[in-house]
C-alpha cells in the first residue's frame, strides 16, 4: 500500500468515526482508534506513524517484536513519534514475557492463567501491563472466555487486587462474520451489558472501556458503545499472508 494511501485511509475512517460519533449522540473524541498492522510491513507502520496514528494492534507476538523493536531502534534516526502497541490476538503462556516488554497494553486475556502468567512476567520487569478481557459474543469466533462463571472468576480475583501490576481496562470482542446486521448488533450490546454488570458487581475491577468494532463493522460497534475500534484492513488495504512482515 502506497504511502499517501495509508495517511488517505486513516483521515477516512477518522471521518468516519467521527460521524458515527455524532449519528449515535456521542462525545466526539470518545472513540479512539487502534490502527492493526499485522502482516503489514514496518513501513506500513512508519507511515502511519508520520500521519499522526500513534497506536498499533498485533495479534502475533513473534512479529510485533521483530516490526516494533526495528521502529524503536529507528525511531530517532527517522524522527518518529513513539509508537503505542496493543497485542489483540490470542496469547499463549509462553509469549507472555515477550508480550508484556513490547506492548503496554494486552487485549485478549481469556484465562486465570494467562492473568497470572502476565502479573509473573510484569513483576519481574516492575512494569504495568492494561489489559481487556476478551469475551467471546459470536458463534464463529472461537476466542475468548465463553462462560460468565470463568470470566467473573478471573474479575474477582482482579477485584480483589490479586495482580498489581495488572492495569483493568475493559472488554474487548470480535463480532460474527456475517452480513447479518442484527447479529452483529446482538454481539456488541451483549458485550455492552456485560460491561454494566461488571460495573455493578465488581466497581472495584473499574472496567470501563469497549474494545469492539473492525473494518467492517466499526460503525455499528460505536452506536453500541465502542470506545476503541480496532481497523486493519480498512487502513492497510487486504493482508498478504506469504509477504514477510520486514
Ligand atoms: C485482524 C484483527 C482486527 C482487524 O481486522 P480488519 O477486518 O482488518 O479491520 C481486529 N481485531 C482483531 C482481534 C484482529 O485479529
Amino acid at each position: 500500500m502506497s504511502e499517501s494511501a495509508i495517511s488517505q485511509n486513516l483521515a477516512l475512517i477518522k471521518e468516519k468515526i467521527a460521524e458515527a460519533e455524532k449519528k449515535s449522540g456521542r462525545a466526539a473524541g470518545s472513540v479512539k482508534l487502534c490502527a492493526v498492522s499485522k502482516f503489514h510491513p514496518a513501513d506500513s507502520v512508519i507511515e502511519a506513524l508520520r500521519a499522526g496514528q500513534f497506536l498499533f494492534g498485533e495479534n502475533r507476538v513473534q512479529e510485533a517484536c521483530e516490526k516494533f523493536t526495528f521502529i524503536r531502534e529507528h525511531s530517532q534516526e527517522l524522527k518518529l513519534p513513539q509508537a503505542n502497541l496493543h497485542i489483540i490476538g490470542s496469547l499463549q503462556s509462553n509469549k507472555v514475557k515477550k508480550a508484556v516488554e513490547i506492548a503496554s497494553c494486552i487485549q485478549s486475556v481469556d484465562r486465570l492463567s494467562l492473568l497470572e502468567e502476565i502479573e509473573k512476567r510484569a513483576a519481574q520487569i516492575n512494569k504495568n501491563i492494561e489489559v481487556y478481557f476478551e469475551i467471546h459474543t459470536g458463534e464463529e469466533s472461537k476466542s475468548g472466555y465463553a462462560d460468565e462463571t470463568s470470566f467473573f472468576q478471573s474479575l474477582e480475583r482482579v477485584s480483589k487486587k490479586d495482580f498489581p501490576h495488572i492495569v483493568p481496562k475493559g472488554l474487548m470482542t470480535m463480532a460474527p462474520f456475517t452480513q447479518d446486521k442484527s447479529l452483529i448488533h446482538k454481539s456488541f450490546s451483549s458485550l455492552r451489558t456485560l460491561l454494566e454488570k461488571c460495573q455493578k458487581e465488581f466497581p472495584e475491577a473499574g472496567l470501563t472501556e469497549l474494545s469492539m468494532g473492525m473494518s467492517g463493522d466499526f460503525e455499528i460497534a460505536i452506536e453500541e458503545g465502542s470506545t476503541l475500534v480496532r481497523v486493519g484492513t480498512a487502513i492497510f488495504g487486504e493482508r498478504n499472508y506469504q509477504e514477510k512482515t520486514l
